[in-house]
């Protein structure tokens, strides 16, 4: 199996000062499929809702994953999903304790505008990663969360949300006490503050959707940020 490491040469950190090589601590299959990876955090800092690009082993694998951590945790962890067909993915899936990987970063502009508003946070599969980072970051938010998944198993860090804020919903199977469909779904019946920031993240036709829902009831363009993971069902 690739490692995702490639060797420092010098024109290459004058090119490009940010590219960093850190040792795994530890990956953890959380579901079938879906990998909690853990590495050293390098001397940079970051804010809640950034991402780093992670470097495949060959030119063009390289792919942007959302920093799952918290801003102060010495650690650096992301949330992925295994695609077996996929070019970096299967990479990622092969690396254990003490291997090296190799990204760049940090990046994005996906951040938490006021921790002391209420943040609604619309997420589809591995799209919670950066709510796990803002609930990390600051314990006090009064954040609210509809996670979208296929299968009970892809429900993750659960416990990182208040049990009234927390909206779980799954499309593929039907499990008693639990939403059945799709976030969408879901949405229309619920209520928020009226101060509340809205983040959807994920899946690209959920945030088309969301955003559509959320002008309807008036929510201005300033207060809904979307982050595209992906472009398919
Ligand atoms: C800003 C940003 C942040 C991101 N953060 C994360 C993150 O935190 N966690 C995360 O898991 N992903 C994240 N992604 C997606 C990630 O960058 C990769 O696209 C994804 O992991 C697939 O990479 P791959 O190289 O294995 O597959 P690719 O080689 O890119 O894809 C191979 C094929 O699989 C399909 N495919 C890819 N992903 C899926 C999927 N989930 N379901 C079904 N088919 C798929 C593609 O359409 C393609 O046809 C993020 C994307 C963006 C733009």
């Amino acid at each position: 199996m690739p490692k995702t490491v490639k060797a420092f040469n010098l024109s290459e950190m004058i090119e490009n000062p940010s590219r960093f090589t850190s040792p795994v601590l530890d990956q953890r299959e959380l579901a079938a499929g879906l990998f909690e990876l853990t590495f050293d955090r390098p001397a940079f800092s970051f804010r809640t809702g950034d991402e780093i690009q992670i470097y495949g082993s060959e030119p063009g694998q390289d792919r942007p994953y959302t920093i799952a951590s918290g801003e102060k945790d010495p650690y650096l962890q992301i949330l992925y999903r295994l695609i077996p067909d996929g070019a970096l993915t299967p990479q990622l899936a092969g690396l254990r304790e003490g291997d090296p990987i190799s990204f760049t970063g940090p990046f994005g502009n996906f951040h938490l505008r006021d921790p002391g508003r209420p943040a609604v946070f619309v997420a589809t599969g591995t799209g919670i990663a950066p709510a796990v980072s803002f609930a990390r970051t600051y314990p006090d938010l009064e954040l609210y969360l509809l996670h979208g998944v296929r299968l009970r198993q892809d429900l993750c860090f659960a416990e990182c949300f208040a049990p009234a804020r927390y909206h779980p919903c799954i499309s593929r199977e039907t499990v008693p006490g639990l939403f059945h469909g799709r976030v969408t779904d879901r949405f229309p019946a619920l209520s928020f503050p009226d101060d509340a920031d809205f983040f959807l993240c994920g899946a690209n036709d959920m945030i088309v959707a969301m955003t559509a829902f959320l002008k309807e009831r008036g929510i201005a363009d300033a207060r809904i940020s979307g982050e595209a993971y992906y472009w398919w069902r």
